[in-house]
């Protein structure tokens, strides 16, 4: 029915029943006999479709492999092409997680399709789930990024699975504190306003550039920090996207030389600055440092390729449905991950809908804001966690709960073995999964990340008593890159693999 549908731009209406007097007749009236035309009809947009999906050769057979030998998809295959029954209740158990989604499946060389996204069979579920976290993006974010392109039952759960179970996203995850919200300017149109920052990434120093339209992110290895380096980066960009009308950074000592500002002159580019000491009004640019550097170190540490992270990131929806490169090219970029060939076609994201949707989000998530700060959710005992043990700590540690000693305080063993008290604002849930890993984990590089203040257990009494809200944690990302005059972000204190060392030394 949606398939035949489809070619129909269809208003829905409401009229009421008794000004309808031919409706009840039609829908009783079926058609005597089987429309041949209309059957051809549907079976050419099957193949239009498939023809517009751009999966490799390999990849389709990969999937045409395995459809054959799944016993689900085998029998999904056949439903789809005999009909589905009338009730739910008589479908078999594995056709049942697909009874909502009928309506939307069609199958066609062995390839089944969700509209226009591709089921994925079983033995193939966990590779495409490791190419959709190559970011290493958020829960949301890698969902929306899945939405886009494949599908299986209960592949959101999958999805969640896979984060919370992931190594580098647990370790190098944000940290529950929330930083207060900074109000970024809506500019009109892609590159009109952009944003800069320096950071250093695994001993590296790295240019960010981040659109505040498109949240388009470049990020540039640059040798050093010089004027010249930065203007010849920034040049390249303009040259490929085009001068942006303003231009924002820090007040940090790169973007002081004469030369840089005469550039901008020159350039016809309005340069604006943060003030000294207040670098939050930079934000959008810090945020784009940390978006770049956790792709970086996320890929360094599970050995991925950092160029396919970025790519990844540019393809995810960020604002409600729309990806960075929707937005800055009306398109999406071809990827590793299965898409159809519509999606790589130009197609321009209407702008009043689309800003009238990110400011009204906007608004939401800072009404939402004051509620979501306290509601860090309690820990249970054994319970396994993350904990942030120093200040000066970049990374989050393996650990369990072993009691809760006052609201939003808690005694942990950490995976050293040893035990500590620590705010719940330092503290966030981790995947049993693995069990408890306080005692088995072999990663663990000793205490080198912890002050010596660090004390064993006490008493309740002796605890003073914390509002995990009011808790200011300075070693937060922004803050690291707000404190240190180069703002170094994290830095894994292992170094790589060897061969993740020589795959990102580009970078
Ligand atoms: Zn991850």
């Amino acid at each position: 029915m949606m398939i035949q549908l489809h070619p129909y731009d269809i208003t829905v209406q409401y009229v009421r029943g008794n000004d309808l007097p031919v409706a009840d007749t039609l829908s009783r009236l079926h058609p005597p006999h089987f429309d041949e035309e209309c059957s051809l009809e549907i079976e050419f947009h099957v193949h239009s479709v498939m023809k517009s999906i751009t999966v490799s050769d390999k990849k389709m057979g990969l999937i045409l492999k395995e459809n054959k030998r799944d016993p689900v998809m085998i029998e999904l295959t056949s439903v789809i092409q005999k009909g589905w029954p009338n009730h739910r209740y008589q479908c078999s158990a594995n056709m049942q997680p697909y009874w909502n989604v009928r309506d939307e499946l069609s199958s066609v060389d062995g390839i089944i399709l969700k509209r226009n996204r591709v089921v994925i069979p079983r033995a193939l579920r966990r590779d495409i789930l490791q190419q959709l976290h190559v970011a290493h993006l958020g829960m949301e974010k890698s969902k929306q990024r899945a939405r886009s392109s494949v599908y299986w039952p209960n592949m959101s759960s999958a999805i969640e699975d896979l984060i919370r179970n992931c190594e580098a996203c647990g370790k190098f995850s944000r940290n529950d504190q929330k930083e207060p919200l900074i109000s970024t300017p809506n500019p009109q149109y892609p590159r009109e306003y952009l944003g800069i920052d320096f950071c250093k990434i695994n001993g590296r120093d790295y240019i960010v550039t981040s659109d505040y339209y498109s949240r388009f992110i470049e990020t540039d290895r640059v040798e050093s920090a010089t004027f010249s380096e930065v203007i010849k980066k920034l040049k390249a960009y303009f040259v490929r996207y085009g001068i942006p009308e303003k231009f924002r950074s820090d007040s940090g000592p790169h973007f002081t030389f004469y030369e840089l500002q005469s550039f901008f002159q020159k350039w016809d580019i309005q340069y604006l600055t943060s003030s000294p000491n207040f670098p939050e009004s930079n934000g959008h640019a810090k945020k784009a440092v940390d978006i770049a550097s956790r792709i970086m170190l996320k890929a360094i540490e599970s050995n991925t390729d950092p160029y396919l992270s970025l790519l990844e990131y540019r393809n995810t929806p960020i604002d409600g449905e729309v990806s960075p490169a929707q937005l800055l090219m009306s398109r999406s970029l071809r990827s590793i991950l299965p898409c159809t060939r519509q999606q790589l076609e130009s197609n321009t994201v209407p702008k009043t809908k689309f800003l009238k949707a990110r400011i009204s989000r906007q608004e939401r998530q800072k009404q939402n804001y004051d509620k979501a700060f306290n509601d860090l959710i309690e820990l249970k005992d054994n319970q396994p966690i993350w904990v942030k043990l120093s200040k000066k700590a970049t990374r989050w540690r393996k650990g369990v709960v072993t009691s809760c000693v006052s609201p939003r305080s808690y005694f942990i063993q950490a995976e050293n073995g040893r035990f500590y008290r620590r705010n719940r604002a330092h503290l966030k849930p981790r995947s049993s999964v693995e069990g408890n890993s306080a005692q088995q984990s072999s990663g663990f590089k000793g205490d080198e990340d912890l002050p010596s203040e660090f004390q064993p257990p006490v008493t309740q009494s002796s605890s003073p008593k914390k509002a995990a809200p009011k808790t200011q944690d300075n070693h937060s990302t922004g803050k690291i890159f707000q404190d240190s005059p180069y703002r170094t972000p994290r830095t894994p204190t292992a170094p790589p693999a060897a061969n993740s060392e020589s795959r990102n030394k580009n970078w």
